[in-house]
């Protein structure tokens, strides 16, 4: 295990492992529900590749090294009035690993992480530390490249102006959202729902892009919601309907019910993300947007027969986001005002959490 301090570095360890017969893996965060950062060969660690290198306000252009946590790049940009235009629910991955899984949040017209990457640099197989940029072939297929096409060493990412988000979170019953899925999907930047699974209840998130002034969530709301409900007592439920599956379809009535209506404005990454402690495992399906209705609902008739006491059950909620291919994704707006024009999109990923 090497934790690799610069590109030549890294060049270095591919070298002698490849003298050993070894592979090579660097690992991010360890944030992948898979192993996919798991290896028999040589791991590289990031911590020491993790620093912020340049930023170019005017280009709009800012390059970090592959280990630097989202968290940290959010900061610096923020302090410097930028921000990325969309992110996921968390911001404790590195930015390698964010974008080599294709981390996303949800986005009528902004797509992944990965879509708002510039250029990379990275080392190839033979050791030798190469540039790639948007339109090259191995720009193409190492963005999202699971680590397989070399190591990342550095990430330059596009920003924007950094933007303020109008939340709008509020409990909506199953046949309300699903009647107004379209509504909701077209008419908010970003809108995403939770399920909670053997009832009807659903919890509905709309972020908006909006002038501001910015009105955070109070600290002892935040902690109430963000940190109480949603990782305490959250995390004690999930045990609880583990240990007690029959007990799944009251528990999660009362959890649908527990989290309220609540609006603020704040700094785009501090409404995207939120703290998430409890440990679950995840699948992710993308399914195309038009057939999104009708998945859902075979998922709820299929949950439904199998009962909440069946192996296969669990209780956590059902994630649906929508998403924008990148290659259709707007152009982010140039001032926090300018809305970027509704265009229809084209698939919604559903995740399935245990
Ligand atoms: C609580 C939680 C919330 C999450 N929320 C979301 C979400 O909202 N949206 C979403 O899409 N995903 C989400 N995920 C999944 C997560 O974003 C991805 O699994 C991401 O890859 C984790 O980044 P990491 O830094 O931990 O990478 P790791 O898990 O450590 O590694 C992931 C992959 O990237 C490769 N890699 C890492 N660094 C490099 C490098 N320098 N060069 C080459 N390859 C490299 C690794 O080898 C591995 O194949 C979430 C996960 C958790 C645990």
């Amino acid at each position: 295990m090497i934790s690799p301090r610069s590109a030549e570095e890294v060049g270095e360890a591919v070298t002698t492992a490849a003298a050993e017969g070894l592979r090579v893996r660097m690992a991010g965060s360890g944030h992948s529900f898979t192993g996919a950062a798991v290896t028999d060969g040589m791991l590289l660690r990031p911590g020491a590749l993790a620093r912020v290198r340049s930023l170019d306000e005017h280009a709009g252009l800012v390059t970090v090294e592959a280990g630097c946590p989202l968290r940290v790049l959010n900061e610096h940009l923020q302090a410097r009035g930028l921000a990325l235009a969309n992110m996921g629910d968390i911001q404790e991955q590195t930015v390698a690993g964010a974008i080599q899984t294709g981390t996303h949040g949800t986005g009528r017209d902004l797509a992944s992480i990965a879509a708002q990457v510039a250029s990379l640099e990275m080392v190839l197989a033979d050791g030798t530390i190469t540039s790639c940029s948007a339109g090259t072939d191995l720009f193409l297929a190492a963005r999202v490249g699971l680590g397989a096409l070399g190591v990342l060493t550095a990430v330059t990412f596009r920003v924007v102006p950094g933007f303020l988000l109008r939340a709008q979170e509020e409990p909506m019953r199953w046949s309300e959202v699903i009647a107004r899925l379209d509504e909701l999907t077209s008419s908010n930047e970003h809108f995403e729902f939770y399920w909670f699974p053997h009832t009807e209840g659903c919890l509905t998130k709309r972020n908006n892009r909006c002038d501001g002034p910015a009105r955070p969530l109070p600290g002892w709301r935040y902690r109430m919601d963000d940190e109480f409900l949603s990782n305490s007592v959250f995390g004690a439920t999930c045990r609880l309907g583990h240990r007690f599956p029959g007990m799944i379809p009251a528990v999660n009535a009362i959890a649908g019910k527990a989290l309220g209506a609540r609006r603020y404005v704040d700094a785009s990454y501090r409404v995207f993300t939120s703290p998430r402690r409890v440990r679950f495992k995840e699948q992710e399906y993308a399914i195309p947007r038009e057939n999104l209705a009708g998945v859902l609902a075979e998922i709820r008739a299929l949950l439904a027969r199998r009962g909440s006491a069946s192996p296969s059950r669990s209780g956590s909620p059902r994630q649906m986001q929508t998403g924008c291919p990148p290659h259709r994704a707007g152009t982010p707006p140039i001032s926090p005002s300018t809305c970027s024009t509704p265009r229809p999109t084209r698939s919604t990923s559903a995740r399935l959490r245990r």
